[in-house]
């Protein structure tokens, strides 16, 4: 990190520099033919109602263990291999393995939708739409048992391309979310044509709501925004009881976030919310 005070020398930001260049070819190498050895695995984090907690989706969330580097967050190895490409591959197994979890939960009896990030790279390659339709045909799964989420910034990217894909995902009949909402810059002529069907509000919109008026002011129209547009919102990072009271408070019906839930391997997700009698 290049950006923190006290780094006037010119010097010392040439190291930063080439530590972080070195550390993110690290990562890209070991990340070649992670997926081939099975070092990737995803975890599901519920999407639950507020009020009662009720289970309504699964997010899946890619997780790395190398032999080498040992625990790499997505944050960090999810920018690298968009960089390199490898998004591309890994995207499209992530896909695949989320959208086969919900198959089976289907076939045990239990409706849980999964919801799959896709990072910009993938998004917009041409076929993405054939790799999800193919996906859902492979498990079996009807598409309304899967949302996307495409982050704002991603879709600020490229607003026309954008629009183009979801159109043809919508038309499989797959669920659009618009993820880390309130970071991106979007405008609200934008979001209205882009016809999401689900807000995902950033958790740092999240964490500066509480004592602060002005930001529950704006919360407040934005869950009058989503309404109008027949928009569902997710409130995501909800950590504590009163942000999670308050949120209710404003409207926001659903939520994610260490409170109700942590990211959980399969077997605990099942053990606490599939098993339930
Ligand atoms: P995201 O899609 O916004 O996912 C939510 C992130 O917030 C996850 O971090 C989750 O573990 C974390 N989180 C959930 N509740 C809380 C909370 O109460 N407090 C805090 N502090 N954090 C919470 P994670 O798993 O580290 O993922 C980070 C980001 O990496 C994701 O942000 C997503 O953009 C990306 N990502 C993860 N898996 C994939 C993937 O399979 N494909 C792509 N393209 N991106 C992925
Ligand atoms: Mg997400
Ligand atoms: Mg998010
Ligand atoms: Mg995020």
């Amino acid at each position: 990190r290049a950006k923190g005070s006290g780094r006037s020398s010119v010097g010392l930001f040439d190291l930063d520099l080439s530590r972080q260049r070195a550390r993110r070819h690290a990562v890209s190498v070991e990340l070649r033919g992670a997926l081939d050895r099975g070092a990737l695995h995803l975890q599901y984090q519920p999407i639950q109602t507020l009020r009662e907690g009720h289970l309504l989706a699964a997010e899946a969330l890619a997780r790395w263990h190398s032999p080498l580097l040992g625990r790499v967050g997505p944050d960090e190895f999810i920018p690298v291999a968009e960089e390199t490409g490898q998004i591309l591959q890994l995207g499209e197994w992530v896909l695949n393995q989320a959208v086969q979890q919900a198959a089976a939960w289907r076939r045990a009896g239990r409706r849980v939708q999964v919801s799959v990030n896709v990072s910009p790279l993938q998004f917009l390659h041409s076929d993405f739409a054939q790799v999800t339709r193919a996906a859902l045909d492979a498990a079996g799964l009807p598409p309304d048992l899967l949302q996307l989420e495409i982050t704002e910034s991603a879709v600020m990217r490229d607003v026309h391309r954008t629009r183009h894909q979801c159109e043809q995902l919508r038309a499989l009949g797959v669920q659009l979310a618009l993820d880390d909402f309130g970071t991106g810059h979007s405008s609200l002529a934008t979001l209205h044509t882009l016809d999401f069907h689900v807000l995902k509000l950033d958790r740092a919109f999240v964490w500066g709501l509480e004592g602060d008026p002005r930001r529950e002011a704006l919360l407040r129209s934005v869950v009058t925004l989503a309404q109008s547009l027949s928009m569902d919102i997710v409130a995501e990072g909800i950590e504590t009881a009163a942000q999670r009271r308050l949120l209710i408070d404003l409207g926001c019906r659903l939520g994610q976030g260490y409170h109700l839930a942590r990211p959980l391997d399969v077997p605990d997700f099942e053990r606490t919310f599939l098993n339930r009698a």
